[in-house]
């Protein structure tokens, strides 16, 4: 029997890597996107490491040697360069053989041959005696017995049987800038501070500055830099976990006043790090959002044939996190396992993974806490008590449970929230988590504000 064709919904990293490693073992596949094809030629232009641990097995697919790979695809592939990073270990690992890619340029390289249908935006999926009924904001609808949710953090595919799954962001406050400067700028003013590197970083108490290559032409070479360092509470001005999507773009004093505070920069951070020069740049806040599905819910979507990998099912923070890495390493193996196992225990490709997809956002928070110099996840969760205040307008005060150990633990939060005295008391395992976890249960709890959360 000829196997299913499998719908992929998201023709990013994870959607692109699975429709190129099942095309190549002859399982036929359609990637759907919601983005049009002229905007997915133009978008994503920035860096990211990759580590050989994530993409060498790719290589078998794409059949390609590392040196074609890393000369096609390296931010700075245009001077001939391979993507080298700088010569620091990373934060809580000894890997230094990664290097710096062009998500664009890798993205065209993977949608090679496949077959992505653009402007299908998937709005609902439902199912329903073995097969699963796809529909899009185009109007089309589409039947599927297999589907893989390849759509990203914000997974609409998740949505449709996980309701319960939310974001844990982190207590961080990070803006991210982008400018371009000419090549002869690039040559005196950077090149001399750089080494040949496309990555360096300079940290200041807890304030981390990055400066990232993020792509070189004949006119120009790109430039991403980040200003982050950890919250300072609920009154930070600089930290707002509850702003909306449009949020991102709207950028306070607050930030220019804390790079002015810096003082004089070593170069080129001085140069980048001009509060006066940033206010002209591309700034965007960046929320640190990390999101782990539950096993039992990833079971109920593959017992239906609905499957989850990369971000959709995993996202761990944009510092920090190796989410391009993942959604590489889960979509080999994923068509690996179908390819082997065929479609009938989708269930069993997670139970492969558990353990991983854990370790991933575990590992992605850590470092996140490291490269702002701070021992680990584990000492965010020194506080015992926090102050919440209801809907009513009582205040309370919720006692968190039992910490296990520095990462793993159970939590319980018990608050009185009526006047009625009636105690809300939710209990989660996770995985990892921080006080800011605590934080978005009282939330969800309908408490309006918590305090001295830190
Ligand atoms: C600025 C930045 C820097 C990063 N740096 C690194 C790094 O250095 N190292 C690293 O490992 N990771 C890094 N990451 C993270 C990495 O890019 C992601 O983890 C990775 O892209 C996840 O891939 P994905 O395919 O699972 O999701 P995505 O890349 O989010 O792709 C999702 C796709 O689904 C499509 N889609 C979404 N919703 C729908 C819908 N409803 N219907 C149809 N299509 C839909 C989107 O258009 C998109 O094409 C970085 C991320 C950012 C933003």
């Amino acid at each position: 029997m000829s196997p299913p064709t499998i719908s992929i919904v998201g023709a990013g990293l994870s959607g692109l890597v699975l429709g190129r490693c099942l095309k190549q073992r002859g399982t036929p596949c359609i990637i759907f996107d919601r983005d049009t094809a002229a905007a997915a030629a133009t978008r994503y232009s920035y860096g990211i490491t990759l580590y050989p641990w994530a993409y060498r097995p790719l290589l078998r697919y794409l059949d390609l040697n590392e040196a074609t790979f890393q000369k096609t695809v390296a931010v700075d592939s245009y001077i001939g360069g391979v993507g080298r990073l700088s010569s620091h270990t990373r934060h809580g690992s000894n890997e230094t053989d990664g290097f710096r890619a062009n998500r664009r340029k890798l993205e065209k390289m993977l949608r090679e041959g496949l077959d992505v249908r653009w402007e299908h935006d998937l709005t609902e999926i439902s199912s329903e005696e073995g097969s699963n009924s796809m529909v899009f904001g185009n109007g089309q609808k589409l039947q599927a017995s297999i589907v893989v949710g390849a759509d990203g953090p914000h997974s609409q595919v998740r949505r449709a049987f996980t309701p319960n799954s939310n974001f844990t962001i982190l207590p961080y406050a990070v803006y991210n800038g982008k400018c371009r400067v000419d090549p002869k700028t690039f040559e005196d003013k950077f090149a001399p501070h750089m080494n040949g590197a496309n990555v360096i970083e300079h940290r200041i108490g807890q304030t981390l500055l990055q400066i990232t290559v993020a792509d070189r032409t004949e006119t120009s070479v790109s430039i991403s830099y980040t200003y982050s360092r950890p919250a300072r509470g609920l009154a930070d001005l600089g930290f707002t976990p509850e702003r909306s999507a449009a949020g991102a773009s709207r950028i306070t004093d607050q930030l220019f006043d804390e790079v002015r505070s810096l003082g004089v920069l070593e170069e080129p951070f001085g140069e980048v790090f001009d509060a006066e020069k940033m206010r002209t740049d591309r700034l965007l806040n960046w929320l640190m959002r990390s999101i782990s599905v539950d096993a039992a819910e990833l079971n109920t979507g593959a017992g239906r044939g609905i499957l989850l990998v990369g971000d959709a099912a995993h996202a761990t923070p944009i510092l920090g996190g190796d989410g391009a890495n993942a959604a590489i390493q889960d979509c080999v193996d994923l068509a690996e396992y179908i390819v082997q196992n065929g479609t009938s225990d989708l269930a069993g490709f997670y139970g492969t993974k558990d353990e991983t997809w854990r370790s991933y956002v575990r590992d992605g928070e850590d470092r996140l806490a490291k490269m702002h110099g701070q021992a680990g996840a584990s000492l965010w969760c020194l506080e015992t008590t926090v102050r919440v205040e209801s809907l009513s307008g009582t205040y309370a005060t919720v006692p968190i449970g039992s910490h296990l150990d520095g990462i793993e633990r159970v939590y319980e939060i018990s608050a009185r929230t009526t006047m009625e005295d009636q105690i809300h008391t939710r209990r989660a395992t996770r995985g990892t988590g921080s006080c800011w976890d605590m934080y978005n249960a009282h939330q969800s709890m309908g408490i309006a504000a918590a305090e001295d959360v830190f």
